[in-house]
Formats: structure tokens, C-alpha cells, sequence
């Protein structure tokens, strides 16, 4: 059986968010070793995972002024992380754990794989710049979002911490030959890094604040360029920030505040 604090482990949240959050569907125990049943990762998943999805934290932006902590030795002679074009995969699947966790898997025959430099999109190189052969990271959200490979095609779902090496025959080696050719030309990096691509149809607003102070990161869902408000998944709204922030359903009667 999983405990209290793998499952808080999986999802990237903490112990203390686990208790609160179990607790708001039935189950109390506040101890972080305490056993699930899988019916209450079930219902956990269903009632909370694509809430915490949404709000993960976006790694921040390179180059922020940092005025609330001295700078340390390595950050003042930091260097440009390495890209390494990496593995891309355009199709996964789901599984089930032993426990009944549902979980994102690659495919034994995922179809050509593609190049992707992972520093530039949204979730950053999970792997910073190392190649990590048989790692995996999916891309959260729907079927039809992640981000596009170097050939332009859109929608990778996962990115493996292999390093993309262009076979002599692509096709063969199941690569696709346009990525295949463009790593053979030291092409297709993201540079400078664009988060999707060319072809995002989305805007890219987010809003950082803290809800009950816990930070939250709200990102707009709707479509580049649009009319009004930007609006998260759970249907938060705001125009410029956290002064004229509607909070979502869940959030009323929470205290928002800013998040620095
Ligand atoms: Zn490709
Ligand atoms: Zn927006």
C-alpha cells in the first residue's frame, strides 16, 4: 500500500498539503506513513490532481533580480546551462500502478521519435543539461498540448534524459528524418528559447500569488490575443495581477495576497 507522503511525494506537494487535502474528502489522519486504501488515491486523484497539475510553480525566469538574498559564489559565475537536444515522444499511454494510481507511460512502439532542446519550453530540461539515459518526463495538460520538436511537429508528451543522436538511416533507426536532419546540422535549438514554439495558439499569462499563503501559479488557458480577463483552469480571472484578482470557486473565502 502507499503512504500519506509517497502519494504527496508523486504529486509534489507536501506532507502537510496531503493531510489537509485527504482530509477535505474524508479521510483523517495526519500522519505522513499512514497507509491509503487505493479508492482514497482514487478520489484523490479525481477531486485534486489536476488542480495541483495547474498550479505548479513555473521554474523563474533567468535573469531576475534578486534582492532578498545575497548572491552566492556560483550564481555570480554562472554559466548558460548546456542544451542537449533530447529524445521527444509524440505518444504515451497510461498504466496502473500495483497501488491503482493511475500513471503516464511511454510506448514499446511510441512511432518515430523526435529531437526537442527541453531548455526552451515551458518546463524547462528537467535534467538541466545532463544526459540521463532511460529518465522520462511527461508533459502535463491535454492530448493536444506540449511542446513542439525541433521539425516543428507540435505536441510532444514526454521528453526522455537521452541525448538525440541522428542515425545514418532515420527512418530505420525510428527517428524522424526531419529532426534526424536538423540535429545533423546543429539545428533546430530553441534560441533564443520560445516556450511552444511558433505555432502557440495560447497566451502565456500567468499570475504568481498566494492563496491562504500557499503559493499558487495561475496560468491563462485561453487562446492568444484574446478578448478580456485572462482566465485559469479553475476559472480565476484577473487583468493585471493579484489587486483585481476574481478568485476561482474553490478559492472564495480564501485570503489572496501577493506571493513576494
Ligand atoms: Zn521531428
Ligand atoms: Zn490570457
Amino acid at each position: 500500500m502507499i503512504t500519506v507522503h509517497e502519494v504527496a511525494e508523486h504529486y509534489g506537494v507536501s506532507d502537510a498539503f496531503m493531510v489537509r487535502a485527504l482530509a477535505k474528502i474524508g479521510f483523517r489522519q495526519d500522519k505522513p506513513e499512514t497507509a491509503l486504501p487505493t479508492p482514497t488515491v482514487e478520489r484523490f486523484e479525481a477531486e485534486f490532481g489536476n488542480k495541483i497539475r495547474a498550479a505548479r510553480p513555473k521554474p523563474p525566469p533567468t535573469f531576475t533580480a534578486e534582492t532578498d538574498a545575497a548572491p552566492t559564489a556560483s550564481r555570480a559565475v554562472r554559466k548558460p546551462m548546456p542544451h542537449v537536444m533530447r529524445v521527444a515522444h509524440a505518444r504515451v499511454t497510461g498504466t496502473r500502478l500495483p497501488n491503482g494510481m493511475r500513471v503516464k507511460a511511454l510506448l514499446a512502439d511510441p512511432g518515430p521519435v523526435h529531437a526537442i532542446d527541453a531548455a526552451g519550453t515551458r518546463d524547462g530540461d528537467p535534467w538541466r543539461g545532463e544526459v540521463v539515459p532511460a529518465a522520462v518526463h511527461f508533459f502535463d495538460g491535454s492530448i493536444n498540448s506540449g511542446p513542439t520538436a525541433a521539425c516543428g511537429w507540435t505536441h510532444m508528451r514526454a521528453v526522455l534524459g537521452d541525448e538525440f543522436v541522428p542515425a545514418d538511416d532515420p527512418s530505420g533507426a525510428g527517428q524522424c528524418p526531419r529532426c534526424a536532419a536538423l540535429v545533423a546540422d546543429g539545428k533546430g535549438f530553441r534560441d533564443p528559447p520560445d516556450p511552444y514554439g511558433f505555432r502557440s495558439p495560447f497566451c502565456d499569462a500567468y499570475l504568481r500569488l498566494r492563496v491562504d499563503g500557499n503559493v499558487s501559479v495561475k496560468d491563462c488557458t485561453l487562446r492568444d490575443f484574446h478578448d478580456g480577463p485572462h482566465r485559469a483552469r479553475d476559472g480565476a480571472e484577473w487583468e493585471v495581477g493579484v489587486d483585481d484578482y476574481v478568485p476561482s470557486p474553490d478559492e472564495v473565502g480564501c485570503r489572496i495576497t501577493k506571493a513576494s
